[in-house]
């Protein structure tokens, strides 16, 4: 049930982390048309959803502004193409992200360089949904493979691969005597 008078796309960021509360929801990936791009259809038809939640934390010290964060947490399954065996496998995804808000661009940009933790300029809604959809895209591997693929390989790069790890280059019995002359 989707909470009364809570818009996720529109979320105020401001008055969301002073209140400190934690909200959460499920959103449809097939909205999220930049996620589409990289990902693939599940072979049921279905693009699957990423569940959500969003925690707000003020945090005031004396004598300073008070600090503005929210901490994104976000799963979802997408369907990929093995980069390996180039069949579809399903790859989980987890996001858990806080953020710091700062007013300001220019401080958002200084303090992002200069802090372990990731800050940007704190706006008067946040879309939410965009956000997830970024920090998925950030979260999708580089090159998608099976920890095994169902089917086995045949192909002979593989196996000469396989085999070079194990094979040692034979020491040159020349090299070997002039290091223990070198060493005595
Ligand atoms: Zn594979």
């Amino acid at each position: 049930m989707k909470p009364s008078g809570f818009d996720p796309t529109r979320l105020e960021v401001a008055a969301f982390t002073k209140a400190g509360t934690t909200r959460e929801g499920v959103l449809p990936l097939a909205g999220m048309g930049r996620l589409a791009g990289s990902t693939q259809v599940a072979a049921d038809g279905s693009a699957g959803d990423v569940t959500w939640s969003v925690q707000g934390l003020w945090k005031q010290s004396a004598g300073a502004a008070p600090e503005m964060r929210i901490r994104l947490v976000a799963h979802a399954t997408v369907h990929l193409t093995c980069q390996r065996c180039l069949q579809p496998m399903a790859q989980d995804l987890g996001v858990d992200r806080t953020i710091r808000f700062v007013p300001g661009e220019d401080q958002a940009e200084q303090l992002d360089e200069e802090l372990e933790e990731d800050v940007l300029a704190l706006p008067r809604t946040l879309d939410l949904a965009e956000l997830i959809e970024d920090e998925l895209i950030l979260a999708l591997p580089i090159v998608p493979m099976h920890v095994a693929c169902p089917q086995p390989l045949t192909s002979v790069g593989e196996v000469d691969a396989d085999l070079s790890e194990t094979e040692e280059a034979p020491a040159n019995p020349f090299a070997v005597l002039a290091a223990l002359r070198k060493g005595s």
